[in-house]
């Protein structure tokens, strides 16, 4: 095979992550798994179909290019819902499989409308309502139209559901901003409701907000991040160990990041390592250089600062972060040799490098680490 590094994608993590999950979503609320981002770095091609075998049949995707790869990947009947941008060229299709999507915008609303009309198919829209988050969604003095509208083209329409996003649900910061989206959002449904205009499901939760505001469940949640075996942060991670009085991460990873050691010499005390004058050796030194470098996603923030495993030993990246290698000090482990196992994220012997070390030295949120690697490296689905 082809390839400088690869990651392992783990099923029984799935199967972990999901039945913490049905602990804490209530009876009766539908699971969207979204996969958008290339399902966070899993990989949308590896990702579905493993996890249609834990369960999962309906997804989330910001797009309709993504959309297009997950029902190319699936073998079920699964729902694809696009959360994001469908254009119009791409709409036609979108209804002719029965993908459904977002309607934030009266001009997709009525070529919707106009496309089903020809395809002789309806089209399953979600409306999106804009509550506080201020990115897309049609305003609260829309929705007397919209209703007007959906009621007159109800041959070609399937009001599926009525959606909003909240505005940083894993801050406790933003806790008033979200109560009022809350709020907003009710006032929202009691105007459909009035109007008799009567959507399938309500849905309004990502995954922190699934969590912390149980009620935002309503009849489906989107769930991104936690599938993956990460809380959205480290608050929402705290607050859940401090609420249920444990101290073990109730989350498996799915993604271990593996490689091997390319090569190996020695570097005489007083000379530098690398591009630059960032790392000097003061003392003799055994370097080992790994074929991973930001290209594949790993950050240049890690430079001189990011550690590897290998022989289930930690060991420190020395110099910068190249475009395709790193350089890693193994002075200390006697008998490494070209071609060892290096571990990036996950585990080796009793040691583990856990995704949020990374955020730590390169700032970057979990959901960023994920969802930069590239789509080019290998995935496979490991017990
Ligand atoms: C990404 C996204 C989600 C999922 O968010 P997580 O924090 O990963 O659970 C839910 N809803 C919308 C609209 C999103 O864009």
């Amino acid at each position: 095979m082809f390839y400088t590094s690869y990651l392992e994608i783990s099923k029984s993590a799935l199967i972990h992550n999901l039945s913490f999950l049905k602990n804490h979503i209530r009876k009766n609320v539908q699971i969207s798994s979204v996969v958008k981002g290339n399902a966070y770095g899993h990989g949308i091609e590896v990702y579905i179909p493993l996890a249609e075998s834990c369960g999962i049949n309906h997804f989330s995707v910001f797009s309709a290019d993504e959309a297009f790869r997950v029902q190319k990947s699936s073998t079920n009947n699964n729902t694809i819902m696009i959360m994001g941008l469908v254009e119009d060229e791409q709409l036609a299709w979108a209804i002719e499989n029965e993908i459904e999507f977002y309607v934030f915008e009266f001009d997709r609303l009525e070529k919707a409308v106009e496309l089903a009309k020809k395809l002789h198919k309806k089209a399953c829209i979600h409306i999106e309502i804009e509550t506080g988050m201020n990115r897309t969604g049609f305003s609260q003095k829309n929705i007397g139209k919209i209703c007007q509208f959906i009621t007159q083209n109800s041959a070609h329409i399937t009001f599926k559901g009525l959606c909003t996003h909240y505005a940083g649900a894993e801050s406790i910061t933003n806790y008033y901003r979200i109560k009022k989206q809350q709020k907003s959002f009710q006032k929202s449904v009691q105007k459909f409701t009035d109007k008799k205009v009567i959507p399938l499901q309500l849905h309004t939760a990502c995954s922190a907000a699934a969590l912390r505001y149980p009620k935002s469940q309503m009849d489906m949640v989107r769930l991104g991040i936690v599938q993956y075996g990460f809380f959205p942060n480290k608050e929402i991670y705290i607050e859940y160990l401090t609420k249920k009085k444990i101290t073990e991460h109730p989350l498996k990873r799915l993604i271990s990041w593996k490689s091997k050691v390319m090569d190996i010499k020695t570097v005489k005390a007083g000379e530098f390592v690398g591009y630059g004058t960032s790392y000097l050796a003061n003392s003799n030194l055994k370097i080992a250089t790994i074929p991973v470098g930001y290209s594949h996603g790993f950050s240049r923030d890690l430079s001189n600062q990011g550690r590897v495993l290998i022989h289930s030993q930690r060991v420190s990246i020395i110099g910068v972060v190249n475009m395709n290698m790193i350089t890693v000090d193994v002075t200390k482990i006697e008998q490494v040799q070209k071609g060892d196992e290096v571990v990036l994220i996950g585990k080796q012997g009793d040691l583990e490098i856990s995704v949020s070390s990374f955020s730590e030295f390169s700032d970057q949120v979990n959901y960023e680490l994920l969802t930069r690697l590239p789509q080019s490296l290998p995935r496979f689905v490991v017990d």
